[in-house]
């Protein structure tokens, strides 16, 4: 029978600890592993303490202080083999002879160019933080290794071993970390999602929410994660300052409203109670014999008829300002309304194509620019025209030149680099802003997009359009404004739409 793949062993192991109903963490898996395959794991090495019984060692006689020096060596090499040959030899020729043919070669010499230890030693203490330090384990070994790979001189099986033990443990940690990423980005999907369905009445939250599910799709950049964060805060923002607003125009119309209802009820009062006077004046009018009777009723009665009067003005006056009120406060609910809507627009995504909006290219313009100052790198700008737009709305339609835009921009998107920015300047002008981009690894990236839009054409119903633009390149100078470097790509872009379209040109 062929001898067991690690394949084999593992699916073996992960049995055993289903069996065992333990759950699959990283220690039990290796003890099951090395349970199947019949090997032992590697112990950790005591180091602390085997250092400190070095430091005990006598050192007075030469043969004493030989032993010391071997001993020692071989700790800090990890080697179980040396500290053995050491002790050995040592005990074998007695420790107080002093006897240099029996000294012992300890020091095995390294295979392992200096240079490479290093670079291994720089890979691991680099990527580290890319699989989280949240296994401690993980860190000690790396840290351990890390050490170890930096000593004068390295004892080969013990290195691989210590290699391939921490090998084994990162396969699992960064498996994990993957793992981790991909359920944190759906969760975000879900809560975009679910904000925009529960939210059927703000047609602007629901599109804020839909172009956030958007940009968080993979492949993601930390600068795209950074975006991201910053349209969030734009709309947590102006939902609360909206809704906080829309809460007090809505209680003072409610107050307003209560206090109407209130003055009606009393002018309704008031009106039954005149006319009960009324009523009683009239009854004693009838019932009266001589004018002497009828005179107090009468004076009676023209003063009900003058307090009604009044009291009739002073109540029509006080609804009218109620109505006022109420009416401004219904506007005051309308305008916060229409706010809301304008508010998107101060957000730095623009809504119709979810890239970056003016505001939003400027803030990522500015941040370039002081990196690639920091950085001592080249950050590069494009202006894109897309070239016949006018025609395409004239032939087509408004809503189809629309949806052109946002197809130019999805493909902008994909095309180009996750740490690349898309913006919308304008009507149907485009800036992309490429960090880490000399001029013409910048052309290529701007023409690439053109070949891009020549093989994912613009659907049109049943019939496929070509979307083409022109393209002015320049880099961006440390010292300058954004609006100059901006001016700059401007006229490129012009030169490219004089020498005939859909080109691409370096200023
Ligand atoms: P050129 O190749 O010289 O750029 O030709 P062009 O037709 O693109 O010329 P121009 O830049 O002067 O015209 C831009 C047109 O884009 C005019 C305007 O009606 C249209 N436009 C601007 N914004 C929008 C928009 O948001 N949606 C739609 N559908 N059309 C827009
Ligand atoms: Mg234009
Ligand atoms: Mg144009």
């Amino acid at each position: 029978m062929a001898a067991p793949t690690p394949q084999d062993i593992a699916r073996e192991a992960v049995k055993l600890l289903t069996t065992r109903k333990l759950p699959p963490t990283p220690d039990n898996f290796q003890s099951a592993y090395h349970e199947v395959a019949g090997t032992r794991p590697l112990r950790p090495f005591p180091l602390d303490q085997l250092r400190q019984i070095g430091n005990a060692l006598p050192d007075r006689t030469p043969a004493q202080q030989r032993f010391r020096a071997q001993f020692s060596k071989a700790v800090t090499m990890h080697s179980w083999e040396d500290l053995e040959k050491a002790l050995v030899l040592t005990v074998r020729n007695g420790s107080d002879l002093p006897n240099p043919t029996a000294r012992v070669e300890v020091v095995e010499a390294t295979a392992f160019p200096p240079e490479l230890l290093e670079q291994t030693a720089r890979i691991i203490h680099h990527a580290l933080p890319a699989v989280g330090n949240d296994d401690t384990k993980v860190v000690a070994q790396a840290e351990e290794l890390v050490t170890y790979l930096r000593l004068d001189s390295q004892h080969p099986p013990t290195l691989r071993k210590m290699m391939a033990d921490f090998a084994f443990r990162l396969s699992f940690v960064a498996e994990e970390q993957e793992q981790i990423r991909r359920q944190l980005l759906a969760l975000l999907q879900t809560v975009f999602e679910q904000i925009g369905a529960i939210s059927p009445d703000t047609p602007w939250l629901q599109q804020q929410m839909a172009a956030l599910a958007q940009a968080t799709q993979p492949p993601l950049s930390a600068r795209r994660l950074e975006d991201v964060q910053r349209r969030l805060r734009d709309v947590i923002l102006q939902q609360t300052e909206a809704s906080e607003q829309t809460h007090r125009a809505q209680q003072a119309m409610k107050e307003t409203l209560g206090v109407f209802l209130e003055r009606l009820a009393q002018t309704a009062a008031s009106s039954d109670q005149y006319q009960a006077q009324f009523e009683d004046c009239a009854d004693r009018l009838e019932r009266a014999q001589s004018l002497t009777d009828m005179a107090p009723v009468l004076q009676e009665a023209i003063q009900s008829a003058r307090a009604m009067a009044l009291d009739t003005r002073r109540t029509g006056e006080e609804l009218h300002r109620l109505r006022e009120r109420a009416s401004q406060a219904e506007a005051e609910v309308e305008r916060l309304r229409q706010e809301l809507d304008r508010m998107s627009e101060v957000a730095s995504h623009d809504l119709l194509t979810g890239v970056l909006n003016r505001k939003g290219l400027l803030e990522v313009v500015n941040r370039e620019i002081s990196r690639a100052d920091r950085m001592g790198i080249d950050v590069c700008l494009a202006v894109l025209d897309i070239d016949d737009f006018k025609k395409i709305n004239d032939e087509h339609g408004h809503l189809t030149g629309d949806a052109a835009l946002k197809h130019l921009a999805d493909v902008a998107l994909k095309s180009l680099r996750p740490h690349d920015s898309v913006a919308r300047y304008g009507g149907e002008e485009f800036v992309v802003v490429l960090p880490d981009t000399t001029p013409e690894e910048a052309v290529s990236a701007i023409t690439r997009l053109q070949r891009e839009l020549t093989t994912h054409l613009f659907m049109q119903g049943e019939q496929h359009l070509l979307i083409t633009f022109s393209a002015g390149v320049t880099r961006m100078h440390g010292d300058e404004t954004s609006a100059a470097a901006l001016h700059r790509a401007d006229q490129a872009m012009y030169a490219a739409k004089r020498a005939g379209k859909n080109r691409v040109v370096l200023a």
